[in-house]
């Protein structure tokens, strides 16, 4: 049984592209094939705004494993790229976060899908629309298009 994921890299320290770039290799080796890769995005930090701006892409992921599975993995592959875990929405060298894991609702202590806060974040539903522009919530029933059209975030989210 193979899965699709939408999976947010995010990066604010150090050599960003390069980490993103080493993440995507991680997560081909460590999770499953990249069948798309959104461009990469600059955004200033959201949340915490006195921290430097965060490059963010997202990428459309083939999986065998489960979500928790998945969440393992990617939680090693942020050690191990050198994430230091300081408070929520602090600097960090990578974030990954699971969005979506195909039309999946699940909500353990660990974790959520779909991603709770995708759908108010403009720099989660820039690159996601780039891949998966008609990819359906399922909870709230739209489009990413439609999120991204509904979407209150006004922060700046450019092409890097
Ligand atoms: P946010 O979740 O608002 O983007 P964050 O990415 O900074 O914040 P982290 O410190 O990276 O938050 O993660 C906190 C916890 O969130 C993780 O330990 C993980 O167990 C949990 N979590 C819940 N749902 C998800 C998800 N869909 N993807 C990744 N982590 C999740
Ligand atoms: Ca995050
Ligand atoms: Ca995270």
């Amino acid at each position: 049984m193979t899965h699709t994921l939408y999976l947010l890299l995010g990066a604010n320290l150090g050599e960003r592209k390069v980490t993103l770039e080493k993440a995507l290799e991680a997560v081909r080796i460590d999770v499953g094939p990249v069948l798309k890769q959104s461009a990469i995005y600059e955004t200033a930090a959201w949340g915490n705004t006195d921290q430097p701006s965060f490059l963010n892409q997202v990428l459309k992921v083939l999986t065998v494993l489960g979500p928790e599975e998945v969440l393992e993995k990617t939680q090693a592959i942020e050690n191990r790229l050198g994430r230091v875990r300081r408070d929520r929405w602090g600097s960090r060298v990578i974030d990954i976060d699971l969005l979506y894991a195909d039309d999946l609702v699940l909500e353990t202590e660990r974790l959520t899908v779909p991603h709770p806060f995708l759908h108010w974040r403009r720099f989660t539903l820039v690159p996601l629309a780039e891949v998966a522009p008609d990819f359906v919530h399922p909870v709230l029933r739209k489009t990413t298009r439609e999120l991204l059209a509904d979407c209150d975030d006004t922060s700046e989210v450019v092409r890097y």
